[in-house]
Order: C-alpha cells, then sequence, then structure tokens
C-alpha cells in the first residue's frame, strides 16, 4: 500500500525575462506507508525542491502529487490546514522554531492549532520529551538558549505531536556536529518504524547507516535508488481520529507574548488611542456642556429675568433696497396672550424714560459718568437669586433708600475712591421734561417736570457675569412705581381738570411716544420662563421682539460657542483618523516583521484567520487598555480643564461628559466609545493584512 505517490512531476521556475530553469525533472516516486526514506544529491539539485511540493509549500509545474490517492494540490484549503497539521510532520532546514516561545510551547503548539486542549497538549509534549530523555529544565527555557542539537530534536518532537502518517525532514543534520547527528538519525529510524519519514540530506555515509531506502537526485532527475538491506519495512497506518473543535488558547498566547515583546511599540499605540479617546470624550463633553455651563453663567446676574417686549414693523422703501424699521410698544390686548402661558410674572410699562438714561450719578462732588441703574422687581421677590450676593446684604424694604450693586460697579467705585463701597452713599439725580400736544393754538404744548432726587446708600454687592457687563446700580422697580402713582403731573392734570399720576401718563401715552419707551416690560420669575417667553414669542405670528441681557449674552456666546464646537469637531475627525492610521502601521509593521511566524504557522496547519485573529487580539487587548485608561484619565482631565476654564472665564463645568446619559439613552457614549474603539482595532489590523502582500512559506523559510 502506498500512501504517498508522486508522478512525473517536474518544477520550473522562470529565470531572466523568458528563460526556464527546470528544478525538478519528471520524478515519479511511490512511498509506502512507513519507513526511512533518504533523498540524497547535491546542493542544488532539487531535494528541497520536491519536499517542499509534499508539503504543499511550492506547486508542481507538470505531474501530480497523491496522498491516499488523492491529489493534494487540488485540495480545498481546508483539506489542505488538515494535511499540514494533521497528516504531515514537517522538519523545516534550519528548524524554524518561534524562537521567543518555550520549548514545550513550541512542541505543544501544532497540537493547539489542530484544535486539542491546552492539557492534552501539554501531556503529549511531555510525553515525547520525556520518550528522547530532554533535559527537564529546558521545558521551559525560550528556544533561542537552546543549542543547536537541542533545536533539531525539538524540531523533530514539534513534528510528531499529532502522530501524522508522513514526516518530511530537510537537512536534519545539516548544521549539527556527527555525535548530535547521530542522535537525531537514531530519533528519525524510530518513528519511521510506524510511519513514513522522508529527509533530504546530502551526507551519504550517515544516511547510509541508518535509511532503509536512499534515493539519488542530479539535476532534477533521479539517478538510483538504493535499498538499504539492513533495514526491514514494519508498522501500519493508524487510524485518524478528527478532534472537536475548541477555542484556540495558542492565538491568546502568541497574542500576549507578542504583546509583550513589543511593549514599547505597543506604548505608542496605546497613546495615539488614548489621545484620541481622551479627545473625543473631551471634545463630545464640550459640545454637550457648552450650552447648559453658557446658559447658566449667562443667567448669572441680578436682573435676569428683566426683558423688554416691543413690535418691529418695517416698510420697504420704494426704489430702493432699504427699509424702514419701526419700533413701537404693542397694545395691552395684543400681549394679553402672553398672561395664559405664564401666570407667574408681571406686565408693566416701562418706566426707563423716567430714570434711566440720563441719570447722573454722583458721590460727594464727583460725577460717576460710568454708571448706569438697571431695574429689578422687588428686592424681596423670590426670583432674586440670594446665591448671587458675594458682600453685604440684600435690603429688606423695597425702598430707594439702599440699594444693591453689581460686582463691576464695585470694583469701579473701589477704583475710584480707593475705599470700601458698601456703605456708599451715591445720589441720583434727574430732570424729566414732558410736553403733552394739545389741539389749541393759545397753548398748544403742555409741559410737566419729573424731579427725581434721591440719596441712596450701597448695602449689597452681587456677583454677575462679566462679560459685557457695566457697572449698575440695581434698583427695586416697585419703589418707582409707588412714586410714579404718587407724584401728579401738575400742568396737564390742571388743563384737564382731572388727576393725572405719571404712572397714568405712562400707561395711557401712545405706543410711539418716547415716554412709553417703545415698549413693556415684563418681570419674570426666573430663567426657564426667560426660554419659555423668548421661544413663545418667536412661535407667534406678531412682530414681536424680546429682549433681556440674559438673553443677549446667552444667544452671543452660544454662537461662538458653536464655532469653537465646528472647529474641535473638525479636529477629532483629524485625531481619529491619525489615531487608526499610526494603529494600521504599527500593526502592518508588527505583521511584516512576523512573516516568518506566520509562514510556520501555516505550515504547521493554522488557518489564514487564525493568524489574523493573533494581531486582531493583540490589538484588541491594546484597545481594551487605552479605553480603560482613557475612561479613568478623562473624568480627571475634564474636572481640571473645568477648574482652569472657571478661573479664567468663570464658565463653570464647560466639559460635561455624558458618561451616563447620551440623547436620552443610558450608558450610549461609553458603549459607543467602546464600539469605536474596537471598530478601529479591526479595521487597523484587517485593513493593512488586506492589502499587504500574499506571504509565500517557501520563500519566508528558505535558507541561504
Ligand atoms: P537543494 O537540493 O540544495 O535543496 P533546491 O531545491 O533548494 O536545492 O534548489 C534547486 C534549484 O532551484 C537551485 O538552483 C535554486 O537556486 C533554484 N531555486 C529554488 N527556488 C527558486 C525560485 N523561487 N526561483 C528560482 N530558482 C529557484
Ligand atoms: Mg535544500
Amino acid at each position: 500500500m502506498y500512501i504517498l505517490r508522486i508522478s512525473s512531476v517536474t518544477k520550473q521556475y522562470k529565470v531572466g525575462r523568458d528563460g526556464r530553469k527546470t528544478v525538478v525533472n519528471g520524478v515519479s516516486l511511490m512511498f509506502p506507508t512507513c519507513g526511512l526514506f533518504a533523498i540524497v544529491g547535491k546542493s542544488g539539485s532539487g531535494k528541497s525542491t520536491l519536499l517542499n511540493m509534499i508539503a504543499l509549500m511550492d506547486e508542481p509545474t507538470e505531474g501530480i502529487i497523491y496522498f491516499n490517492n488523492e491529489n493534494i494540490h487540488k485540495w480545498k484549503n481546508k483539506r489542505k490546514e488538515e494535511y499540514r497539521n494533521k497528516d504531515i510532520g514537517i522538519i523545516f532546514q534550519g528548524n524554524h522554531l518561534l524562537e521567543n516561545e518555550s520549548v514545550l510551547f513550541n512542541i505543544m503548539l501544532p497540537a493547539l492549532v489542530g484544535g486539542k486542549s491546552e492539557k492534552e497538549a501539554e501531556i503529549a509534549a511531555k510525553n515525547l520529551l520525556k520518550s528522547i530523555n530532554f533535559n527537564e529544565k529546558l521545558y521551559s527555557h525560550k528556544c533561542k538558549d537552546l543549542s543547536g542539537g537541542e533545536k533539531e530534536r525539538v524540531a523533530i518532537l514539534r513534528a510528531l505531536i499529532n502522530d501524522p502518517k508522513m514526516v518530511l525532514a530537510d537537512e536534519p543534520t545539516g548544521a549539527l556536529d556527527s555525535d548530535n547527528s547521530h542522535k537525531v538519525m537514531e530519533l528519525l529510524k524510530e518513528i519511521s518504524k510506524d510511519r513514513l519519514v522522508i529527509m533530504v540530506s546530502h551526507n551519504q555515509q550517515l544516511v547510509d547507516t541508518f535509511a532503509n531506502y536512499i534515493i539519488f537526485i542530479n539535476d532534477g532527475r533521479i539517478e538510483k535508488i538504493k535499498i538499504n538491506e539492513k533495514v526491514k519495512e514494519n508498522g501500519e497506518v493508524k487510524s485518524f481520529t478528527k478532534l472537536k473543535k475548541k477555542k484556540s488558547t495558542w492565538i491568546d498566547k502568541l497574542s500576549f507574548s507578542n504583546f509583550k515583546r513589543r511593549f514599547k511599540r505597543n506604548i505608542i499605540s496605546m497613546t495615539s488611542l488614548i489621545i484620541g479617546l481622551v479627545s473625543t470624550m473631551l471634545i463630545v463633553g464640550f459640545s454637550f456642556g457648552n450650552g447648559d455651563s453658557v446658559r447658566n453663567r449667562s443667567y448669572h446676574q441680578l436682573d435676569y429675568g428683566v426683558a423688554t417686549i416691543y413690535k418691529e414693523t418695517s416698510q420697504s422703501i420704494p426704489g430702493t433696497k432699504m427699509s424702514l424699521v419701526q419700533m413701537s410698544r404693542p397694545t395691552l390686548t395684543e400681549i394679553s396672550s402672553f398672561q395664559q402661558i405664564l401666570d407667574r410674572f408681571y406686565i408693566e410699562p416701562n418706566a426707563d424714560c423716567l430714570l434711566s438714561p440720563g441719570s447722573t450719578v454722583t458721590s460727594g462732588n464727583g460725577v460717576l459718568e460710568e454708571m448706569t441703574l438697571s431695574p429689578v422687581y422687588s428686592y424681596n421677590d423670590e426670583s432674586i437669586n440670594k446665591n448671587l450676593l458675594i458682600k453685604g446684604i440684600i435690603p429688606n424694604e423695597d425702598s430707594f433708600e439702599n440699594v444693591i450693586v453689581n460686582q463691576t460697579a464695585y470694583k469701579y467705585l473701589e477704583k475710584t475712591f480707593h475705599s470700601e463701597p458698601i456703605g456708599l452713599e451715591l445720589t441720583i439725580h434727574y430732570d424729566y421734561e414732558n410736553h403733552y400736544y394739545t389741539e389749541e393754538t393759545l397753548n398748544p404744548v403742555i409741559t410737566d417736570y419729573f424731579i427725581f432726587d434721591k440719596t441712596v446708600k450701597i448695602v449689597g454687592v452681587v456677583d454677575d457675569f462679566n462679560f459685557l457687563s457695566v457697572p449698575k446700580i440695581y434698583y427695586p422697580y416697585i419703589a418707582l412705581k409707588d412714586i410714579l402713582i404718587d407724584t401728579f403731573l401738575v400742568n396737564l392734570s390742571t388743563y384737564l381738570s382731572t388727576d393725572i399720576t405719571w404712572y397714568d401718563r405712562l400707561l395711557d401715552c401712545s405706543n410711539n411716544d418716547a415716554l412709553s419707551s417703545y415698549s413693556y416690560r415684563l418681570f419674570l420669575k426666573d430663567h426657564q420662563d426667560i426660554i419659555y417667553m423668548s421661544d413663545y414669542v418667536e412661535s407667534i405670528d406678531e412682530p414681536f421682539k424680546m429682549e433681556s441681557s440674559s438673553l443677549l449674552i446667552s444667544d452671543t456666546l452660544l454662537d461662538l460657542m458653536s464655532a469653537a464646537t465646528i472647529g474641535m469637531e473638525l479636529f477629532l475627525a483629524i485625531a481619529i483618523l491619525g489615531t487608526a492610521l499610526i494603529l494600521g502601521i504599527i500593526s502592518f509593521s508588527s505583521y511584516s516583521e512576523d512573516k516568518k511566524t506566520s509562514a510556520i504557522l501555516t505550515c504547521l496547519g493554522a488557518k489564514k484567520d487564525d493568524i489574523f485573529s493573533i494581531y486582531l487580539t493583540e490589538n484588541l487587548f491594546i484597545g481594551l487598555i487605552s479605553l480603560i485608561l482613557s475612561l479613568i484619565i478623562s473624568p480627571f482631565l475634564s474636572i481640571g480643564i473645568n477648574k482652569i476654564v472657571t478661573h479664567i472665564t468663570s464658565f463653570e463645568n464647560i466639559i460635561n461628559i455624558p458618561f451616563y446619559r447620551f440623547m436620552n439613552v443610558p450608558l450610549l457614549f461609553p458603549i459607543i466609545l467602546i464600539i469605536a474603539t474596537m471598530l478601529i482595532c479591526i479595521l487597523s489590523t484587517y485593513v493593512p493584512l488586506f492589502f499587504s502582500k500574499k506571504i509565500s512559506p517557501k520563500e519566508e523559510l528558505m535558507e541561504e
């Protein structure tokens, strides 16, 4: 019974442009199921080429190689892998062990690749090592630390671990002294008792002592076959048991040992991934957090609830591209709908005309040019955020006796007077002249004067957001309202023969009278109401406009922030691309560096996917560590950055990484991060492998 049949096999290589060189020339051979066969010939006679074709490392140009009557080169990949792993054992010229792995692991490897459990493989490997009395102390040594003879014997045991039907050995004694050569030959002879062993050698004397058959090859042709009568054929073909596929622990083992070996390089991969991931978290945290941060900050002022509402109509000027914009106060009927959507606010006529614009604020004999007056509804209003007070008190009574200033005013006064502004007395003075136009010719205009003259004491300072902020004295509107209700327009009252107060006058003046300030005042409770009201005003058809200093600040800043966010997202895209590129380049170079290992694994029957998995596992491991580190680093970093930002700009929590809830889905962000990291790792492993040249085991393992 013949297990292996070589039928008219010829191998030609291309030389130069169209030259051809015949390396193996019409070889036909038949091999039985056991015995030691030696192929002998000069260097370059085609011995290795012949063996490589049997080992599926090379293909014949012509002819067929049959294993159990099947053409081995016509097999599908799966059968080829099985053949390499279980049917044959290869002892390479130059042994090709995984130098960085232990003796035990090298021998176990084909068993692990074939699906045996680690335990089974270890027992089998140890049995083999014991059977040749291999020094037990060396079991866990790395192969690179072994002597030539030891390495060769390890290589033979590796070829035997899966109990193959056929062992192919290329110059197994080539690099050994005669003592070691004899030991190796004895081992080969021993194993050939129950299986076919084909070995290549150029040492005829050695071969004469051990081989059953000696095949002489010259220039690719069989010259003669000598039968060595000393040795008898013996043994039976063993049955082949198929093993179930188990989880491939050897892949993890090799990945992990690669990871350790390339630790420095992996640190670079991890650093680049960590930079990518941390930037992602911070930038997402920024785009997530800046809105609230800006809004919270812009409402950080005492008059955040004070707004004005007006009507804006425009008329195009015929013949030009310009239009005339007119501001006017809406009628009370027009804004009556506001009362239905919110009930926790006050609508009042805008009394700015009577106090704010032209008032002079003086202290002693100095005029404080920059000081402005800004109303809040009342000091006792619950809407006044007591948290804002940073110095002094918020006065209880709503009168003009005690006032609060903002921080900008406080600093301004401190700088002007070089003394503590709390307790400082200021005089507010304003004369307002109001004209009432009658239809009479004799006395067409009736003029009244509103004279405001009060000395106020500063009792408290409130924090404010100093972007766009001016020195402000906050006065309670209801104190002013009391005055307006109590003070009469003397001349007008006489003319109309009825009592007219300034408050009546404000309400009754026409909506385009300067006295109306062309608007109503809204005193709202909190910033939620401000946003709500402003959204409502925008949603209705009327040409109403709402303005407030907090809205102005937040709108301006939000525009700025969204511009910054776009810039950062662009940076992020580049950072992620760069990270993937760096990872890809690094895993490509690792893969290129390990081509020989991959070739050895292929010859031991490992699947292409399994070999890729080694690199994927390594990269996924890198990804996992980077992700964990990034998840630890970024919260600390965001706290640090937030502290610095708060210190410089007074924005709080500008970075708010949405770990727990993202787009209303719990834990979505970490899940996205995990998926993205895995995806980057998978892509950066497979894309370079996909584009890299297919490994040819023969070329990788060719001995110079
Ligand atoms: P040996 O008997 O020493 O093992 P080989 O089988 O390795 O000889 O090589 C036989 C001949 O084939 C040599 O002359 C070698 O240079 C040539 N050869 C081997 N591989 C290739 C190749 N890929 N391309 C061209 N020539 C090759
Ligand atoms: Mg050779």
